[in-house]
């Protein structure tokens, strides 16, 4: 067999499965369609209005591994550093989140708090402004390295079906979205799920690895500070603790 005919085999078989994967993505698009209107449901179009509605009430955003890998390959991890934060939720599992600022007290314009080092509940935020939008120059500060959340939004997915978290986003029923954006957004969402999954299943270990040091750290902290006073300070240091231990109520 000649070189060309070989070459023409291979470039056949490379066609071939490109064809397949191709048509194996549309049949994928297909069945989601199929099943949507099975359901009974209406077809989802959007285009974004950029009225920034949402990001004027987003409340906590969740964050990724997706996100901080982004953000570290472009180098501005540190303008997020101020806003994230771990929440814990009521049910015990933990979400990275860019915290919202406190909403301005009445009569401040700056909306900084009297005491800047006391934290306002995530549960009184849930509705407030995300930290990185600018109302005066009504823009997200880093649209480019948005998180993957907002790319998605208002569209969900929760590991079998889509939904929309926010009914009231006026980008949603827009005409002239064409079927690729479709497929686009309901790529991104999925791979929100993903991520999702990814980080809830890390962040409760690496809060222990990270709570264990920061332990160890401060007891070996306390046993040089501890170490290093004079035989006249531990005796003080002994009836101090002393006199505590004395006066601590008995368990009822
Ligand atoms: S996602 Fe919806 S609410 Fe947010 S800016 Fe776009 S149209 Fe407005
Ligand atoms: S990060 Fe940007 S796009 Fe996302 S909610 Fe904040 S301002 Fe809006």
């Amino acid at each position: 067999m000649s070189d060309n005919t070989k070459d023409n085999d291979n470039n056949e078989t490379k066609n071939e499965e490109k064809k397949e994967t191709v048509s194996e993505e549309k049949s994928e698009d297909k069945r989601e369609e199929a099943s949507e209107s099975k359901k009974g449901k209406t077809k989802f179009t959007f285009k974004c209005t950029r009225c920034d509605k949402c990001c004027l009430s987003r409340g906590p955003i969740p964050i990724t591994f997706w996100d901080l890998e982004l953000w570290a390959k472009n180098g501005v991890v540190a303008n997020f550093m101020p806003y994230l934060e771990i929440y814990t939720k009521p049910d015990g599992s933990f979400d990275l989140i860019l915290k919202p600022l406190p909403p301005p007290k009445e009569g401040s314009e700056t909306g900084a708090q009297e005491d800047p080092l006391k934290e306002t509940p995530i549960e009184e935020l849930l509705e407030e402004k995300c930290p990185l939008y600018n109302k005066d120059q009504k823009k997200c500060l880093i649209y480019d390295n948005r998180p993957l959340s907002c790319r998605t939004y208002p569209l969900e997915f929760d590991g079998k079906n889509f939904s929309v978290v926010d009914v009231e986003c006026p980008g949603i029923g827009q005409e002239g979205m064409s079927k690729e954006e479709l497929k686009n957004m309901r790529d991104t969402a999925k791979t929100m799920n993903y991520e999702l999954t990814r980080i809830r299943i890390a962040l409760p270990v690496l809060n222990q690895v990270v709570t264990r040091k920061i332990m160890m750290d401060l007891m070996k902290q306390q046993m040089e500070t501890m170490s290093k006073l004079s035989e006249e300070d531990r005796k003080k240091l002994d009836e101090i603790l002393g006199k505590s231990i004395k006066q601590e109520p008995n368990p009822v």
